[in-house]
């Protein structure tokens, strides 16, 4: 039968998570922390389970949890959300993103990507019969053009998806970008999926900048985010969606026969643990950390460090090494590094509908810091 989507093979994330565990190469690969989560987490869902927390919640998540979501919210960027119309508990981010789509874009539609971005953004908008319209973040900075996506938005422009902290480039927009596109948007009816997953990963001296402290764009954003980067349970699958009544209604259309709903016992897990902001609020200093170990690390070498202000993810360009594969395309050159060197990386090839290469690769750091340490002691032979 005919493909849906006949460009599609299996994602990078599991290619070389298989390649690196074939290998037993340090997996800096695929974007998930080697250590565990807090064991008071864990607690809370193994108490919710025994207090019998184990059926199905209602559709759109479990009160205490949505109630939990609306307060961190509006503690952090100063929006109420009601926890009743405008919260929506999803199977995690991607789901959350795909029924973002679902609900708001068609064949005839329009839907805007900036490139590089997430793998399952350009499926995703294929899957909904829409035309993807693939405009490019400045070269080099992987900053907003807003003169290129000033050009890109048309009368069928249904929605923009944008992603800051940004995956792959670790870019974080400032005030300014979020003001430009506000005021680009506004006479249009376009809306906005923004991804905002990184949300507690922005290093300092920024800060994260929510659509929800924009009142133009939080009127037409479904916001995404994820609770498996914020608590390191990347496995558990729950998200979340934050977005005005008259589009929460028709995302919980979507969401009811898509998952219906999410499993209980993590939702009141998470709604317990969210009561105390510390583990959120302690994020960038942990991950700052971690960071600059590796930056020092690779500093050291010949791989050319780009600038991350935010997510867990570092890029670097290859093109300064001392060995001739630094000339291979970047996805044999990652396998070439996780099969040869042991270590695993993302080709930054991966995040264009185009395969675009730039010489660029992308590493993971939530990781413990001897794994950071003995990655960078390999990749400092090249
Ligand atoms: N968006 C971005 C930018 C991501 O990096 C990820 C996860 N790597 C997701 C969405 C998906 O998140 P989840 O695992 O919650 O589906
Ligand atoms: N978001 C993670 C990353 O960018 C991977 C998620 C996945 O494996 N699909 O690495």
């Amino acid at each position: 039968f005919p493909s849906r989507l006949p460009n599609v093979g299996t994602t990078i994330f599991t290619v070389m998570s298989a390649l690196a565990a074939e290998h037993q190469a340090v997996n800096l690969g695929q974007g998930f922390p080697d250590f565990d989560c807090d064991p008071k987490l864990i607690d809370g869902v193994t108490t919710a389970m025994r207090q019998g927390h184990n059926q199905y919640p209602p559709m759109p998540g479990v009160p205490v949890l949505r109630q939990a979501i609306t307060s961190k919210i509006e503690a952090l960027y100063a929006r109420q959300y009601s926890a009743d119309t405008e919260i929506t508990v999803t199977a995690g981010a991607t789901q959350a993103i795909l029924t973002a789509l679902l609900c708001c874009a068609g064949p005839g539609d329009e839907v805007i990507v900036l490139e590089p971005c997430y793998d399952s953004y350009i499926p995703n908008i294929e899957l909904t019969g829409a035309r993807v319209v693939r405009v490019p973040l400045a070269p080099g900075t992987f900053r907003p053009d807003f003169d290129k996506i000033g050009a890109a938005l048309s009368p069928k422009t249904r929605a923009i998806i944008i992603n800051s902290p940004h995956n792959p480039s670790g870019m974080v927009w400032s005030p300014e970008d979020m003001r430009r596109l506000d005021e680009l948007l506004a006479p249009t009816n376009a809306l906005v999926i923004s991804d905002e997953v990184y949300e507690h990963m922005v290093y300092a001296p920024l800060r994260h900048e929510s659509v929800a402290r924009y009142p133009g764009l939080a009127a037409r954003s479904f916001i995404v985010s994820s609770f498996g980067k914020t608590y390191h349970v990347t496995g558990w699958k729950v998200g979340y969606v934050a977005a005005p009544a008259a589009l929460t209604a028709e995302f919980r259309k979507v969401h009811q026969f898509n998952v219906f709903t999410v499993n209980t016992p993590m939702q009141h897990g998470l709604a317990a643990y969210m009561q105390d902001a510390a583990p959120y609020l302690e994020l960038p200093a942990f991950y700052q950390a971690k960071r600059d170990l590796f930056r020092e690390g690779l500093a050291k070498t010949k791989f050319r460090l780009l600038p991350c202000e935010g997510t867990y993810f570092q890029c670097v360009a290859i093109d300064q090494l001392a060995v001739p594969e630094r000339d291979l395309p970047e996805a044999d050159f990652c396998q070439w590094l996780t099969r040869e060197i042991g270590v695993a990386a993302i080709p930054l090839s991966a995040f264009y509908g185009d395969g675009f290469d730039q010489r660029v690769i992308r590493f993971c750091f939530a990781k413990k810091d001897e794994t950071l340490r003995e990655a960078v002691g390999r990749l400092a032979a090249l």
